[in-house]
């Protein structure tokens, strides 16, 4: 505004200011110094727009000062929310979001693009407010990361995922109804029933009158644990973290 009319008496009514990005603190400096006049108010205080000639008047109280500011032109700069799906869209993907709501990226600095779920990518204000700038940058790099297992043909599985003791799973779904990642599941398919019966040398009878066996897909498992903690029966545990091992670390450590 001040560019293009150099003259032009401009307030902004602010409560708190963030100038984030590269330059823009600068850029934020520059403007209170050729005479942009920020004024703070607190987010309760009343404020009210009201029609006088061709222009309008902002009444507003700014930190207990009745203030009103004649203007020919009135910005409401509203809050960036996360779309009204995201909670829809998290639970079909499994994408876990912030507190704010926005989805949520596996590192802030180490995996940016990234998500908790493999081949879910983000980019743009669907992980936070940001600019055409950043969310361009974020796309390219998103654009990149989600070519790489495409053309190499292959994803490789983490080491560490959920193993179920047949022998002692009672089929209750407890693993199923705490895994964040959809990666277990309970089934009584006749498959899974002879699979188990070889595997625990039960009989077929005794398996079939449990409700199931829980069933682990290592593809989707994050080996995070909360099943192996939850399990009523210690039927679960994760490849390499069971409770032996954890307790042996934890000796160690205290010794
Ligand atoms: S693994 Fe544990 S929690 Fe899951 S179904 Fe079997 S007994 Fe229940
Ligand atoms: S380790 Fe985590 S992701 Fe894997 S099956 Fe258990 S709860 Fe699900």
């Amino acid at each position: 505004m001040k560019e293009k009319i150099p003259d032009a008496h401009v307030t902004v009514l602010y409560t708190d200011v963030r100038a984030f990005g590269k330059g823009c603190e600068e850029f934020y400096q520059r403007v209170r110094a050729e005479g942009v006049n920020y004024v703070r108010r607190e987010l309760d205080e009343r404020i009210e727009v009201e029609k006088r000639g061709e222009g309008v008047i902002v009444s507003a109280v700014c930190e207990g000062e009745e203030r009103k500011f004649p203007a020919d032109l009135v910005v409401l700069a509203t809050a960036v929310v996360p779309r009204c799906d995201a909670e829809e869209i998290s639970r079909i993907l499994k994408i876990p979001r912030g507190s704010e709501g926005f989805f949520l990226e596996a590192h802030p600095k180490l995996r940016p693009v990234d998500t908790a779920i493999d081949g879910v990518f983000l980019a743009g204000c669907c992980q936070s407010p940001k600019d055409i700038q950043d969310s361009v940058a974020q796309a390219v790099g998103a654009a990149i990361r989600a070519s790489v297992p495409i053309l190499r043909g292959y994803v490789e599985v983490e080491p560490t995922v959920a193993f179920v003791n047949e022998h002692i799973c009672v089929g209750c779904g407890t693993c199923v109804s705490v895994c964040p990642f959809g990666a277990v599941s309970v089934e009584h398919s006749e498959a899974t029933m002879a699979r188990a019966v070889v595997a625990t040398k039960a009989k077929a009878s005794e398996l079939r009158e449990r409700k199931g066996v829980a069933v682990v897909n290592e593809v989707l498992c994050k080996g995070c644990g909360s099943c192996a903690a939850a399990c009523p029966s210690g039927a679960i545990s994760v490849l390499h973290f069971n409770e032996r091992q954890l307790l042996a670390q934890i000796d160690a450590l205290s010794a």
